[in-house]
């Protein structure tokens, strides 16, 4: 697991002032990557982001030597996946050329000439991204979704000795900023005698923690607990919208189909698993009575330090609540710290039957809720499947998503004395179904 080293130090400043300000997102300790455009019509490329701006990488090659040069000269791509695929070695290699460049004891001000304010640049998709996972990794999330239907025993036999997921669509992956729109199913309400067509009336979000695949693994070939979060380049904030009645009649037997694969929306930016090194804790703590993971997914190393705190808020915001200038309304606050089963152990039992990860395979965590209902992470929890809706500022209230609320997440870690590295927003509008 990655050690701690000078970029780490919470000292450090950068020239950039804004990276300085108490609170900002983007210190000089972050350093996440994204893909971003500096106007209108300019070719998407990579950028790293430093207070208020983003720096363009492949412009600043010059200011760096080496394997570091060699990782910026591969931000010259729509995407992340060729600096990624150089591994883990140019990645830290960049990092710590960065963080020296961009400090203001080294001050490289070579690099104010590469800079454009956020606020001025298009953010596209970070990863062009081949394959998509979502796990269940909430033991809170699977025991209150199991109570609708078996009151007794929420959770099924398996849930404590693998971590639950379901392969999604790669296709549908989009930036924060990207409308959604409802989507069209079949389903089937109890009070109804036959199922219909049409768009759904239950659209859901599920606030969750994403991760990229790094480094991949050979067809055929396992990855062991022990290296597998190294086989992670780094994080994102990640809606999976679910159409639950879409979802309630599709998935009888089998797991998630169309109620998920219409939209999932990812912030822009990767920040990355070094940076959020100093974040790492215990992995979950299984109550006394639950098995212990089988050997591979069992690792000292990753009990004591496999756990991640990433703090995660969902907020909404109607289209009356924009036009009446109303802030967004926080609807729940939660924490990767609530997750039975470490990101190192999802990524081991993915690869446990000899299926091939690549370079830039997208992961979800599962809805992130905790054991307080504050911490709950969809919609389908906090409201009661939509029997007890929530108060939005000037009266509206909502069981479910309706057209032109837009559902915002923000993420970061923080911790006292250490500056906050931020993850960005994750952001999408709801459209009506066409
Ligand atoms: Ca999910």
């Amino acid at each position: 697991m990655t050690s701690l080293n000078e970029t780490h130090d919470p000292a450090r400043r950068s020239f950039i002032g804004s990276a300085n300000a108490p609170g900002n997102e983007f210190p000089i300790q972050n350093l996440p990557v994204g893909v971003f455009r500096p106007a209108a019509g300019a070719q998407p490329r990579v950028g790293v982001a430093i207070g208020d701006q983003i720096l363009d990488l492949p412009a600043a090659v010059s200011a760096f030597n080496g394997v570091a040069a060699e990782a910026a000269r591969a931000g010259a791509a729509p995407a992340l996946n060729p600096l990624i695929s150089l591994g883990p070695r140019a990645w830290s290699a960049l990092r710590l050329a960065l963080s020296r460049a961009l400090s203001a004891e080294h001050a490289d001000e070579r690099l104010r000439a590469h800079l454009t304010p956020i606020t001025q640049a298009t953010l596209d998709m970070p990863v062009a991204v081949r394959n998509f996972s979502d796990f269940f990794a909430s033991v809170f999330h699977a025991t209150n979704t199991g109570r609708a239907f078996r009151p007794d025993h929420p959770l099924l036999p398996n849930y404590k000795y693998l971590p639950v997921a379901y392969h999604g669509r790669a296709s549908s992956i989009r930036p924060s900023g990207t409308p959604v729109r409802r989507p069209r199913g079949q389903r089937k309400p109890a009070n109804e005698q036959a199922p219909s067509y049409g768009p759904s009336r239950n659209l859901d979000f599920e606030l969750e923690l994403g991760f990229y695949v790094g480094v991949p693994s050979e067809f055929g070939a396992t990855v062991p607990i022990g290296k597998a979060a190294e086989h992670i380049f780094g994080f994102c904030l990640l809606n999976d919208w679910s159409a639950r009645d879409v979802q309630a009649w599709e998935a009888q037997p089998l797991g998630p189909f169309l109620a998920k694969s219409f939209a999932t929306t990812v912030s822009p930016w990767a920040v990355t698993a070094e940076a959020l090194a100093p974040f790492r804790m215990a992995a979950f703590a299984r109550p006394e009575g639950d098995p212990q993971p089988l050997p591979y997914l069992d690792d000292a190393e990753d009990r004591a330090r496999g756990g991640l705190a990433v703090t995660l808020e969902a907020y909404i915001a109607s289209a009356a609540m924009r036009r009446a200038r109303t802030a967004p309304l926080l609807i729940t606050r939660t924490s990767s710290a609530n997750l039975y089963w470490t990101v190192a152990q999802m990524l081991a039992h993915q690869a446990s039957n000899g299926c091939n990860l690549e370079v830039g395979d997208l992961i979800g965590s599962g809805t992130v809720s905790g054991p307080e209902k504050s911490s709950w992470a969809s919609l389908l929890e906090l409201t009661g499947r939509g029997a007890e809706p929530i108060a939005l500022p000037g009266g509206e209230r909502r069981g479910f998503i309706e057209d032109g609320d837009e559902i915002i997440f923000r993420g970061f870690a923080e911790k006292p004395g250490y500056p906050r590295i931020g993850f960005g927003e994750c952001r999408a509008v709801v459209l009506p179904a066409k």
